[in-house]
């Protein structure tokens, strides 16, 4: 097995598009490091400046976005590792290929579009 090539018709994803997918993904990883770093600098500060009722919401919302954050940086560093590992672009439930298209949008995704769905009805 040539490992350049991802012998899959239904994902077909070429050397270029994997490149894409690797730089798309690292993007994303350094503007979730940031922003979560970022976040923890505001935090920081406003321990000093914010009344303590104006802080209560002001700390929601950053916990949330953080956490949102953190979720993706998690879900980004795990696609870059199974692209590493030749493992990307399967779905983690059914092991079928997930569609080219889904990919383009979402590179992080750990699940094709059936399988997602159906763990979205469950929730
Ligand atoms: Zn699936």
């Amino acid at each position: 097995m040539n490992h350049q090539t991802i012998d899959d018709r239904n994902t077909a994803l070429t050397i270029e598009d994997f490149a894409a997918l690797r730089e798309n993904l690292h993007e994303q990883r350094l503007f979730r490091r940031e922003q979560l770093q970022q976040l923890s600098a505001e935090a920081n500060a406003d321990a000093d400046a914010v009344p303590e009722r104006q802080g209560a919401a002001h700390i929601e919302v950053r916990v949330r976005l953080a956490a949102s954050a953190r979720m993706v940086l998690t879900d980004v560093e795990a696609a870059l590792d199974r692209m590493d590992q030749g493992r990307y672009g399967a779905c983690h439930l059914c092991r079928g290929p997930i569609a080219r298209e889904r990919l383009m949008i979402v590179p992080q995704a750990r699940y094709c579009a059936r399988c997602q769905q159906v763990r979205e009805a469950y929730r």
